[in-house]
């Protein structure tokens, strides 16, 4: 429940700042919305933690995703786009103007909200796992793999992001195992071409991962089961320093489930073709109603579709109060 306190009054509130959250902005600002943007806890969001993006328009020699981010940053900055560090982590939809709480202090009335609060990493589930976590465990390649410099270190998943991120970790580490649970990748045909070209990557198809082991000094090895239920079913012990998720997203879309509609999997539902969700004034940008897609670019152009959305709502709220 929102607390009463200091209240600060906007027209429009971009949550996140992703390629959907920035690009929001920068169409926000321009309408001169006055858009104030809270980041979230990672900064720039997922692409922050990629490194070469070659399929982003604009960059035909490609650019780190870092780079990409620090770009739409400044090109929101530069229209005059508020932005600050926070989390959000409490709404009141029910009411007009829409009511905010970032990090459980700050309240905050806008008039209008983009969500563009994007996904996070899945974890396996695994209690070694957990407790692992920060001491070998990582959602993230590019953040942690130079840790690993010269170990051996595991990636689980077969989609895109693990063979990226296992050719990645190849650069730098000794040996990479991939585990796929399947008997084959889901990834491109490009991004397999990539790791069946590499060394150092060693896919072990139909593996699953039953118990990461060590001690007080993190990750020593994985437990792993071949063909599980079938009657060549086999465990075998992998010596490893690191083991990396690359198994998918979730998103991050519980804060705003008292209010907002979301599919079973918790990806917000958008009207048609619009960013527009249940609640009016509130819109949705991004992986966080995505599940398809999940591309910068797709991003991107959705916070461009929820600044245009939230700006004609603006007008319209505008016309009705004169
Ligand atoms: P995906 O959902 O595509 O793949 C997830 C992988 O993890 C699958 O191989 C899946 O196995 C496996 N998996 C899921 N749960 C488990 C589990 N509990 N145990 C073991 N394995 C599991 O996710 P990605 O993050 O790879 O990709 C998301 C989207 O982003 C895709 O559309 C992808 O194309 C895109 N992408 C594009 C990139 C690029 O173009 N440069 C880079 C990275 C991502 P299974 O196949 O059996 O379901």
């Amino acid at each position: 429940m929102i607390m009463s306190g200091e209240m600060e009054r906007i027209k429009c509130l971009i949550i996140g700042s992703g390629p959907a959250g920035y690009t929001a902005a920068i169409y926000a600002a321009r309408a001169n919305l006055k858009p104030v943007v809270y980041t979230g806890m990672q900064m720039g969001g997922q692409l922050t933690t990629t490194t070469e993006v070659e399929n982003f328009p604009g960059y035909p020699e490609g650019v780190t995703g870092p780079v990409l981010m620090e770009d739409l940053r400044k090109q929101a900055e530069r229209f005059g786009t508020d932005i600050r560090f926070g989390i959000v982590t409490d709404v009141d939809f029910s009411v007009h103007p829409l009511k905010v709480t970032v990090d459980g202090e700050k309240h905050i009335e806008a008039d209008a909200v983009i969500i563009a609060t994007g996904a996070s990493a899945k974890y396996l589930g695994l209690p070694s796992e957990e407790k692992f976590r920060g001491m070998g465990v990582s959602a993230c390649a590019t953040c942690d793999g130079f840790f690993y410099r010269g170990k051996d270190v595991a990636v689980v998943g077969g989609g895109d992001t693990a063979c990226e991120e296992a050719t990645y970790l190849a650069g730098l580490c000794n040996k990479v195992y991939l585990i796929v649970r399947k008997n084959y990748l889901r990834a491109s045909k490009a991004m397999q071409d990539r790791v069946f070209k590499t060394p150092n990557i060693e896919i072990l198809f139909e593996h699953n991962t039953l118990e990461l082991l060590g001690s007080d000094m993190g990750v020593e090895g994985a437990r792993l089961v071949y063909r599980k239920g079938q009657p060549d079913e086999a465990e075998k012990t992998i010596k490893i320093d690191g083991f990396f998720l690359a198994i998918g997203h979730h998103p991050n879309s519980e804060v705003f489930q008292k209010y907002v509609k979301t599919d079973e999997q918790g990806y917000i539902v958008t009207e048609g073709a619009s960013t527009r969700t249940n609640v009016p004034g509130v819109f949705a940008a991004g992986d966080i109603m995505d599940p398809v897609y999940r591309q910068g670019i797709a991003a991107a152009g959705s916070g461009c579709r929820a600044a245009i959305d939230a700006e004609r709502y603006l007008g319209e709220l505008e016309a009705q109060q004169h």
